[in-house]
């Protein structure tokens, strides 16, 4: 990491940026309101640290041994010392003081399920909209999400998703599972998602950065933490830092019935804020796997300082073809965020704190 000086000129950054690149790395420039710092991207042992911190314009240059630098508490705090990084999709904002509410059906299934459910979820107070057109599914036997059927299939689908999410004056958001998807799903979605498993596809979490749009990045559900932000790093080494994180449960332990489909993880929560300033949601349905769960985890992830949460809502739960078990109604995601929001007013002070 080189950390410039206040007064540094466009020239000296340019000439340390050469100076790296000169060592077959790339380079991270990010200016602050004060001072702009540099991130080196590639194999940072190869580069003269003494010789660079004597360059003009050069405050200090010291190597970060870590693999998710860029997301790092350490980069952030060295040019802007902010807290959280927010970002913002239209008019929302996530990892603001408010917590954000990403709600909609699993699958998409028809027009008339998304936009009634877009709308359900539109009077509960969601902020954004989800809904699968590419699904993962661990059986090739069930419902593979409308993508599966056609290409022609995907974009219509795609269409009812951007044009559901103009009508209720929702952003939408859905998941990317392959590279062939991502220019197809980029036209039409506000956040691209990655899912947990996905979350170790490298070429998959840089060409979806490179189109420039906020990605969700899911936890693998047997990734440990300093992985889950070195995948992370990927999309931020693209030139795109607008990441949310999201915690959805690890793989059950033990012998017998778990009860659980996943476990969830919310000491992460609080653990991975104090590594970086990317905002991190959680996802209480597939980690669980049951709607009877879902208001409580979803309080305890506000408590425990996540950012938002992202939540399965079908108006007949029941009749859902994908996670029907785990899906809640739009009243109950009402009473959800009207709890999660008070919740939030008591831990705010201490999550600036984090
Ligand atoms: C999803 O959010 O639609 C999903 C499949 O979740 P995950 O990748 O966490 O399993
Ligand atoms: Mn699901």
């Amino acid at each position: 990491m080189i950390i410039m000086k206040t007064d540094a000129t466009e020239e000296q950054v340019a000439q340390i940026v050469k100076e790296i690149e000169s060592y077959g790395l790339k380079a991270d420039v990010s200016k602050g309101a004060y001072r702009t710092v540099i991130g080196p991207i590639g194999d940072e042992r190869k580069l003269p640290f003494d010789h660079i911190s004597v360059l003009p314009g050069v405050k200090e240059a010291m190597m970060v041994d870590i693999p998710y630098r860029l997301i790092s508490r350490e980069y952030s705090n060295s040019f802007e010392g902010f807290e959280h990084m927010t970002i913002k999709v239209g008019d929302v904002e996530i990892g603001g003081d408010e917590p954000v509410f990403i709600a909609g059906p699993c699958a998409v299934e028809s027009k008339e399920q998304l936009f009634k459910i877009a709308e359900g979820v539109k009077k509960a107070g969601a902020h954004i909209l989800r809904g699968g057109v590419f699904k993962a599914r661990s059986s090739v036997h069930s419902f593979q999400g409308l993508g599966a059927e056609s290409r022609e299939k995907a974009e219509e689908a795609l269409e009812w998703m951007q044009e559901a999410g103009k009508r209720f004056e929702l952003p939408v958001i859905t998941e990317i599972r392959g590279e062939t998807q991502i220019d197809l799903v980029a036209k039409y979605a506000d956040i691209l998602q990655i899912g947990a498993r996905n979350m170790y596809d490298q070429d998959l979490l840089t060409q979806a950065a490179e189109k420039g749009k906020p990605v969700l990045l899911k936890r693998h559900f047997g990734a440990g933490i300093e992985e889950f932000l070195s995948f992370a790093e990927y999309i931020a080494a693209s030139g795109n830092k607008d990441i949310i994180l999201c915690e959805r449960g690890l793989v059950p332990v033990g012998k017998g019935k778990s009860y659980t489909r996943y476990i969830l993880d919310l000491a992460s929560v609080p653990a991975i804020q104090k590594e970086t300033y990317l905002p991190i949601i959680v996802d209480p349905s597939h980690a669980t796997g049951r709607r009877d769960l879902i208001f409580d985890m979803s309080c305890a992830a506000i408590a425990a300082g996540a950012s938002g949460l992202m939540i399965e809502v079908h108006y007949n739960p029941a009749e859902a073809l994908v996670d029907a078990q785990q899906q809640i109604t739009p009243d109950e995601l009402k009473d959800i965020i009207d709890a999660c929001r008070r919740i939030n007013k008591i831990v705010l002070p201490k999550r600036n704190k984090n």
